[in-house]
């Protein structure tokens, strides 16, 4: 038997490098370089006449995603405070966020003056449960954020069946979706709004950026203001003046996507397609193999209605109880063998270091003692069963060749013929690394 690369035997990686993230090539550089070089760095300064970057690319986003509408914002996490503030959400209401995903799906709820109320997901996929979101619907309850999490879409038909029925909002936060598809739908346009983020980790990277999409004209003029201090876009600019002129119907704050970033990802939503081809072929064939291989690892099993997979992290679930080793352990032991993170998901929200709404004085409405019990005061044991089961990868990992599948391959393997001397390593704390 071949000793763990973890226990100081040699890597089935062997120092193979792998594809870099973020992506970039020549055109981008380009692009960087004519955005910096037109001196127009922010959407609020005169223009050369030419419309923004910013105005550009959430055209050409919109058209991607096949919305009528999208407003690019400064980071993901702003795109759902704006959908959530659009919607109408602010101080007294309620809304459903799942308990598994990253803390800013919670914290732009109560940003924007509301109370997130965890709700229990399913443990095969990480999404919520419409089950669960249909038990948690209270008077006070506005909107459901329904996140599309890893590589999986949530249950739509569901989802939107009870949000019709209880007459909520549905934002859909897509930071880990892009291009996904829900019965030849693409994400984002199913529910009332879309959230996308465009920082470095996530499949259409610009640094950091965002965007929201919207079927809604009077949405998208909200959104143009909220993002903008109030100010829409002028129809038509003369080279020298402003592009942003007053609106005044909503007050906004400062939340313009940089110009540099919005030339950079106007030229990486270019690549976007080859790059999810890529990584599907990729993580098809892993998990082919794994399931061939019968090592109690595969690939999640997605619902029918997914047409389309977007891998943001590749998810794979492990049957721990036959294995016998915790998911903290396999991962440490898989990173060692693959010269590159393999980690289990975050802790769900309502064990999370990442959500502390206590910390923050500007909560202090929202997280009384009674809210503070609405929000978690519950047990979550679909989230639980999910962390426990599930490893991640990077979206990275599935944009080389062939070769990395028999790396993947050999290191499941290796790692997991080596569990009676796993089973004696002490399990390691938490994640690897964090991409999120
Ligand atoms: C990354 C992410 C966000 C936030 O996006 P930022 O651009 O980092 O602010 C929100 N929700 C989910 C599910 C994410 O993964």
């Amino acid at each position: 038997m071949l000793r763990l690369a973890l226990h100081g035997g040699n890597s089935v990686r062997r120092g193979k490098p792998w594809p870099l993230w973020p992506s970039f090539d020549e055109g981008t550089e380009r692009a960087a370089l004519a955005a910096i070089h037109e001196r127009r760095w922010a959407a609020s300064w005169p223009s050369s006449g030419a419309p923004s970057y910013e105005l550009r690319f959430a055209s050409a986003f919109a058209t991607y995603v096949s919305a009528a509408f999208a407003v690019a914002v400064d980071h993901g996490s702003t795109a759902v405070l704006l959908a959530l503030e659009a919607a109408g959400v602010g101080a007294g209401d309620e809304v459903l966020v799942p308990a598994m995903t990253w803390v800013a799906s919670a914290s732009a709820v109560l940003r924007a003056g509301a109370l997130p109320v965890l709700v229990d997901v399913d443990p095969e996929t990480g999404c919520i449960d419409a089950r669960a979101a249909e038990q948690a619907v209270t008077s006070a309850t506005r909107a459901v954020i329904v996140v599309h999490l890893a590589c999986t879409v949530a249950d739509l038909d569901a989802l939107l069946a009870i949000a019709t029925r209880f007459d909520l909002a549905v934002v859909e936060d897509c930071a880990q979706a892009h291009g996904a598809e829900w019965r030849n739908r693409q994400v984002g346009t199913l529910g009332d709004f879309g959230a996308f983020s465009f920082q470095s980790g996530k499949v259409l990277a610009a640094g950091e950026g965002g965007a929201v999409t919207t079927s809604s004209p009077s949405a998208f003029r909200t959104l143009q203001q909220l993002r903008a201090d109030g100010r829409t876009y002028a129809d038509d600019v003369a080279p020298g003046s402003m592009e942003l002129v007053v609106d005044g119907t909503v007050m906004g704050a400062n939340h313009c996507m940089p110009e540099v970033l919005a030339a950079v990802a106007l030229d990486r939503l270019a690549q976007l397609e080859a790059q999810h081809d890529r990584r599907t072929t990729q993580a098809d064939e892993l998990e082919r193999r794994l399931a061939a291989e019968a090592l109690g690892i595969r690939g999640l099993s997605s619902h029918a209605c997914v047409t389309r997979r977007s891998i943001y992290e590749l998810a794979l679930r492990v049957d721990v109880d036959a294995i016998g080793v915790p998911v903290d352990t396999l991962a440490t032991a898989l990173t060692a063998e693959l010269e590159r993170p393999v980690y289990p998901p975050h802790d769900p929200l309502h064990r999370s270091p990442y959500f502390s709404p206590s910390t923050r004085p500007r909560f202090r409405n929202q997280w009384t003692k009674d809210g503070a019990m609405r929000s978690v005061g519950r047990s979550f044991p679909g989230a639980d069963a999910y962390r426990r089961s599930t490893l991640l990868t990077h979206h990275a990992a599935l944009l080389g060749g062939e070769d990395d599948i028999d790396d993947f391959v050999h290191a499941f393997q290796k790692v997991l013929a080596n569990v009676v001397a796993l089973r004696n390593t002490s399990g390691v704390e938490g994640r690897a690394v964090s991409y999120s």
